[in-house]
């Protein structure tokens, strides 16, 4: 009551002053209200949850606070342009606004970032099942006026009065979680735990010696063999960064990679990659391809196929020699862009490869309108092939497919003989893992090239 009396009587200063100042309204309106989306902003949220945090203390019913936040929303704005950005927002939050259960607190706290208060009342949904529903039908495509947009997301929920009550705290801790949600990839959503305040100090470490490690040359690439199965031939290598920092060592890709591709660093690093991987095809045996990761983000930039380009002129690389291997994900961020880039790709002669494939999307129509050569089974499937006689199947049917559609198949992460032999009775092409060869590094300048490691 004591907020709707001090709504009302701002309200009406603003229109008593509106004739001599009209910028007064417009002022408390974009301090309490977002433009685009007419939701409550970042400020407005924090006196809600303030508010929510009062009632929790005296009703002692527990509230939840729910970050949401739509990966990657720069690089999609950039891609897109920002009135189609705007437009995406725009009906994000109408269909948020039809997915929350009435009484569910909303407000736009950030470009890409939402927050919910959302109360457990009696008959109300599990706060865990309502997030999962919350996931699905928030990540189904959105058609704006150019293209069908597709989007993921990343959740972090805290819980009231157990994390404590002060906004900006709350806030913090929520994003904490969704942080946490976003690296470990597979959920989408995460709970706020304590342990994970070590986690984003690790983070922030990494985040800050990224940059002059880059500087001090601190990255480099292993090589990992692809053998074709019916000769037993390498046929190409995969090149695999690592980080060596001088205090700490071997730091892994999965550790850095996705903290680079939030801070922007990816681009850099990921430029020197390909560049250096194309450098050194030269020391790989001549019929072998080098095949190159590309971040999602750098596959959605929007000079890649120009960067590209300059890098197989600029090194030298005959093209057939060089293969992207991009991950299904990173494809299905806005399809016709994606095809677009995919064909341009491959009329400049190189290879694509789906990475991870199988892991991302059940919806595999898309397939059709790109072009690419390879489908990586991601190792995942690999692993259970030999517990779970339905992982086999699985197998076959990708192999399948990629018959279908006239490409072949690698499959990644082979440990033993007896996953080979199964692959191989899948009919799977090209295989890859521990079992062939660990990922090396190229024996120093001047020595003889490099043979079959591992
Ligand atoms: P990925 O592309 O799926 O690469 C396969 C990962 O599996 C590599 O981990 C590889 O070392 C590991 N691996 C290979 N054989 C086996 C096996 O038999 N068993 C098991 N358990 N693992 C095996 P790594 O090198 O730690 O790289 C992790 C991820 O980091 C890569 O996954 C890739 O997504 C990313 N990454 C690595 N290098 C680059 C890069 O230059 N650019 C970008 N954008 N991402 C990279
Ligand atoms: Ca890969
Ligand atoms: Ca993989």
């Amino acid at each position: 009551m004591a907020a709707l009396c001090a709504f009302a009587a701002a309200s009406s200063a603003a229109s008593f002053f509106a004739g001599v100042d009209e910028s007064v309204q417009y002022v408390y309106h974009e301090t309490q209200h977002d433009k685009l989306t007419g939701l409550p902003g970042r400020q407005a949220m924090m006196a809600r949850i303030r508010e929510a945090a009062h009632r929790t203390r005296s009703t002692g019913a527990p509230v939840f606070l729910i970050d949401i936040d739509i990966n990657r929303f720069k690089t999609i704005n950039d891609a897109i342009g920002y009135s189609n950005g705007d437009e995406l927002i725009r009906v994000f939050a109408e269909r948020l606004a039809e997915v929350v259960p009435a009484g569910t607190e909303t407000g736009r706290i950030g470009a890409g970032e939402f927050a919910l208060i959302y109360r457990d009342e009696t008959g109300a949904e599990r706060v865990d099942l309502f997030v999962e529903r919350l996931l699905e039908q928030m990540t189904r495509p959105y058609q704006l006026a150019t293209h069908l947009q597709s989007i993921s997301l990343s959740i972090g929920i805290v819980s009231l009065p157990k994390d404590g009550y002060e906004p900006v705290r709350l806030l913090r801790l929520s994003n904490l979680a969704l942080q946490h949600a976003r690296t470990s990839g597979v959920g989408g959503w995460a709970v706020f735990h304590p342990e994970m305040g070590e986690v984003a100090d690790y983070r922030q470490w990494i985040e800050s010696e990224l940059n002059g490690a880059f500087e001090r040359g601190e990255f480099s690439l292993h090589y990992q063999p692809q053998h074709d199965l019916s000769t037993g031939r390498i046929v190409g290598y995969e090149a695999l960064m690592r980080w060596n920092h001088p205090a700490r060592g071997m730091i892994p890709p999965a550790e850095f990679i996705p903290i680079a591709e939030e801070t922007g660093m990816i681009a850099p690093i990921g430029a020197w990659a390909l560049r250096q991987a194309c450098l050194d095809a030269r020391r790989l045996p001549q019929e072998c391809f080098v095949a190159v990761n590309i971040s999602a983000v750098q596959f959605m930039t929007r000079d890649f196929i120009a960067e590209v380009a300059a890098t197989v002129e600029e090194t030298g690389i005959d093209p057939s020699r060089l293969e992207l291997e991009i991950t299904e994900t990173a494809m299905m961020q806005d399809r016709e862009r994606a095809a677009a880039i995919l064909k341009d790709l491959t009329a400049m002669g190189l290879t694509v490869a789906v990475d991870d494939f199988g892991t991302g999307y059940s919806n595999l129509s898309y397939l059709i309108d790109f072009s690419f050569h390879k489908l990586k089974i991601d190792q995942s499937f690999i692993q259970r092939l030999e517990t779970d006689a339905s992982t086999g199947a699985v197998v076959s049917t990708i192999v399948g497919l990629s018959r279908a559609l006239g490409v072949n198949t690698i499959a990644e992460g082979v440990e033993t003989e007896h996953q080979a032999t199964l692959l191989r009775a899948a009919g799977c092409h090209i295989v890859q893992g521990y079992y062939y060869g660990h990922p090396a590094p190229l024996p120093v300048e001047d020595k003889p090239r490099l043979r079959a490691v591992g």
